[in-house]
């Protein structure tokens, strides 16, 4: 592996590359032979000397081939983050997921011998970084926000931006500012190599579509060098299950259990999606097959170690326990094509089960997920105790960031938990979907690492052909624009148009995003030409950018903490985010038979009309949303479950996930301000009066652009006083809209008197627009909570012994269009 010298490399004459190492690193003999077997060190010379040479340099290669344990090794030995060298500035790697930032960090330490803080971590809250800090691991959220206030990036001397493949936003935003800062970097340190020294940046991925980077004229005008690393794997065999049943944790453990039962020594790997299940999943296979083993084992090893005194003290029961399964080479693996096999898993009684467990050997269980406490996390890297089988319960961190060692089995449920998002009403949520074939295809990877292995998927061929992406969308383009870039103003990332994304956006989105975002206060415009304007980011801007919600429902719940009603506002926005829970088309139609008496459907749409009033009577005349509300109170009051939902015309699943959604967020809340009692409560009692009202100017604050208001009022109707009514209902003008639009039948505000001013939370379109949500507002709120849509005329002069206490002018509002071709629309003077 010669490099080709690229002729122009900056770095030639005045940094002369020297490619031995400088700094001497003390390796244990069994720690140097395990890293002379990984792919990367076979091609150190290549990649230091291209790093070395080459602003930007892209290394590519399979997961456990080395990539982020070793080169900041390399960089660190020949002088990368010493005082005094070329290159004094700190090794920065960077990673989307905080697990993978603090278990490197522990790797890397301990493999240089150095440990912490020369080598350390910093993640959000939390950190071991120093003065004396040469290697610094830290989630790409991190490195962001230090360039808000450093854009040169000073401190370091080169930038690894790890797992590009992942797309996530942050890692993207963060290539495409570093395109930017190396180049200036640079430029300064050949300027003035006193005062300033250069900088490099190396991105490394997984699988092969390195194309968005490397063929991106916008983001690198000249296409950096790319390693490729050899992967070194062992042969998977791949089981496609016949079926694909829905229930996938089901299956897996189903799976798991057979594997263990049947197939020879080595660990399992399972890949589920969330928290949740993962725990689940641990405890019941614990306590199946790992505690009672477990704990026999420790008495085992515990009774060679203790006295004879101490075993003597009664309840330690000595005996051979022989966990020992030999390996039997002879066995071919693929013998064990579990598949062919009768499912008899389910027929077992309960007690032939308990007793078969016990005859199997133990499992070491462990859990692996993000939010796992780090020395919990590290657990997955230590061997398991003798003689039992190290089953691990994953997320797709185990994809690639994580290499497990000794597993020799997966088990995919094919499916991750995903940002995604509703472009018809802006909503954002994270649901479990299919993974794409790359994912499927790294997962299935993970067998190989150790020797031959097995990948069982708990989906069918036909499923994986026709329902798998080749690849997964990049976070940018499944997020709401308007998140991505109010995460970029809170990095003081001011000018988003001409941004080089990876993958951009729409242009248009993202000035309707600023403009937006203006309208709920996350921004300020300061106009810096007449034609060019920029946006800001405010204090209320950076609150509402630590919750990854979607913008509007920050705002929300930033601004909730008043009155005791955020409790409130986390149901309606878990609520809206999970979309309506009523069963109303189908209460009206179906859930009878054909052959039903009119009588019997009768009777059911009445019940059904009993139960909207019931729910809609908190909120009568001034919120839709109460009604949800209503609902969520009820539910939890009744203890939950599918009786109560049939009973009131509820989907049983969309009230399963408004409490789980709720109790995420105020988990939070909890951890984002922890002087905020935001404890997860599910029942809620009733709101008071001040509550209901403060709710709906929270509503308000953030459907602000949102805004409607009664034709007759902003129109003269031609005899005066007379609403503008038709067959659809009494017409609305709402900001930014041209057509009329009306209140949909279907809202407790849809009445003979219906209120002057009203927010809503989306409009149906079919021969007419109908607005759906309803708030009704005081028109007064309107300049205190979207003051950047009004225009004031100027002070009236008011006569001097008028008896106003807060002003003596009153001023005219205009309520100004949110974007789009709607006019102004003239409000009463405040
Ligand atoms: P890549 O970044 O290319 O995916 P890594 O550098 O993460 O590869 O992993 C290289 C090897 O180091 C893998 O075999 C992995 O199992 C091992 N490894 C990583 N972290 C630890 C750890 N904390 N303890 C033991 N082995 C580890
Ligand atoms: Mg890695």
């Amino acid at each position: 592996g010669k490099v080709e010298l690229p002729s122009n490399s900056i770095f030639q004459d005045s940094s002369d590359p020297k490619i031995k190492r400088t700094v001497k690193i003390d390796r244990s003999q069994d720690l140097q032979t395990s890293r002379m077997l990984l792919p990367v060190t076979e091609l150190e010379q290549e990649i230091v000397e291209t790093v070395l040479l080459n602003p930007i340099t892209v290394i590519c290669g399979e997961t456990g081939s080395g990539k982020t344990t070793q080169l900041p090794q390399f960089l660190y030995e020949r002088a990368f983050g010493s005082k005094g060298s070329l290159n004094p500035g700190m090794v920065a790697i960077t990673q989307p997921r905080r697990v993978a930032a603090v278990s490197m960090a522990n790797r890397v330490g301990s493999e240089l011998g150095i440990g912490s803080p020369k080598v350390a971590y910093k993640i959000r809250y939390d950190g071991n970084t120093s003065p004396e800090t040469a290697i610094k691991f830290m989630t790409d959220g991190v490195l962001l926000r230090e360039l808000a206030n450093d854009f040169l990036l000073t401190k370091y001397s080169v930038i690894i931006v790890d797992e590009a493949h992942e797309r996530s936003v942050n890692t993207d935003i963060l290539i495409g500012v570093l395109s930017r800062v190396v180049g200036l970097r640079n430029k300064r340190w050949k300027e003035n190599s006193e005062s300033m020294t250069p900088l490099r940046l190396v991105i490394m991925s997984a699988t092969l579509r390195v194309s968005d980077f490397t063929e991106n004229k916008s983001l690198f005008q000249q296409q950096p060098p790319v390693v490729n690393v050899a992967a070194r794997q062992h042969p998977v065999t791949i089981h496609f299950a016949r079926r694909t049943s829905p229930d996938y944790l089901e299956e897996a453990m189903a799976k798991t259990i057979k594997i263990h039962k049947k197939l020879p020594p080595g660990g399992i790997l399972v890949f589920l999606t969330g928290q949740g299940e993962i725990d689940s999943m641990v405890k019941k296979l614990k306590q199946r097959f790992g505690r009672k083993h477990q704990s026999k084992a420790q008495v085992t090893l515990d009774s060679s170690r203790l006295s004879k005194s101490n075993a003597a003290t009664g309840d330690v029961e000595i005996e051979d326990v022989d966990f020992g399964k030999s390996d039997d080479p002879a066995l071919e693996l693929d013998d064990y094509d579990i598949e062919d096999e009768e499912e008899d898993l389910g027929e077992e009684s309960g007690f032939e089960e308990a007793r078969e467990d016990e005859s199997t050997s133990p499992m070491h269980v462990l859990p692996l997920y993000s939010l796992l406490p780090s020395e919990k996390q590290m657990q997955v890297f230590e061997p398991p105790p003798d003689g039992s089988r190290l089953v691990v319960i994953a997320t797709n961190v185990a994809e690639t960031s994580l290499t497990i060692p000794g597993i020799r089995y997966v088990v995919d449920s094919g499916r991750a938990k995903e940002r995604s998002y509703n472009e018809q009403n802006g909503m954002q949520s994270f649901d479990v979907s299919w993974i794409s074939k790359a994912s499927a295809a790294q997962r299935a990877g993970r067998a190989g690492r150790t020797g031959p292995g097995h990948t069982y998927r708990l989906y069918s061929s036909p499923v994986f052909e026709n329902h798998f992406e080749q690849f997964a969308k990049p976070e940018i383009l499944r997020m709401p624009i308007e998140g991505v870039v109010l995460q970029m103003k809170s990095m003081n990332l001011d000018v988003v148009d001409n941004f080089p994304f990876p993958t951009p956006p729409n242009a248009v989105g993202l000035s309707k995003a600023e403009k937006m975002l203006t309208n709920l206060g996350a921004l300020t415009s300061t106009s810096l030409t007449q034609a060019q304007s920029r946006f800001k980011i405010t204090e209320l801007g950076r609150s509402m950018s630590l919750f990854p919600v979607t913008p509007r429902f920050a705002k929300m719940l930033v601004t909730g903490f008043q009155h005791g009603c955020l409790p409130y506002i986390v149901a309606i926005v878990s609520a809206l985010s999970v979309g309506d829970p009523f069963l109303h088309e189908e209460a009206l139609k179906a859930g009878l038979n054909d052959d039903d008496s009119e009588d019997a459907r009768q009777a059911v749409r009445k019940a059904y009309f009993k139960t909207q009033q019931k729910f809609a009577s908190l909120g009568k005349n001034t919120s839709d949303l109460f009604k949800v509300l209503s609902a969520v109170g009820a539910y939890e009051y009744a203890g939950g479950g599918e009786a109560f939902c049939r009973a009131n015309f509820l989907r049983p699943k969309a009230m399963e996930e408004i409490r789980k959604l709720r109790a995420q967020i105020s988990y939070l809340i909890q951890s984002t301000y922890p002087s905020i009692d935001a404890k997860f409560i599910p029942k809620l009692d009733p709101p008071s009066q001040t509550q209901v009202k403060v709710i709906r100017q929270l509503i308000t604050a953030g459907f602000i652009e949102q805004v409607a208001i009664r034709k007759d009022l902003v129109e003269e109707s031609e005899n005066s006083g007379k609403k503008f009514q038709s067959c659809r209902g009494i017409a609305y003008k709402a900001v930014g809209i041209e057509q009329d639009v009306y209140i949909h039948p279907s809202s407790t505000i849809f009445t003979e008197e219906p209120p002057g001013y009203i927010t809503y939370t989306e409009i149906v379109s079919t021969s007419q627009a109908y607005m759906k949500g309803i708030t009704s507002i005081d028109v007064s709120w309107l300049h205190k909570l979207g003051r950047s849509m009004c225009r004031f005329s100027k002070p009236i002069d008011v006569p001097a012994n008028a008896k106003l206490q807060t002003s003596n002018t009153k001023k005219d509002v205009i309520v100004e269009p949110f974007f789009g071709p709607g006019r102004g629309i003239k409000l009463p003077a405040v």
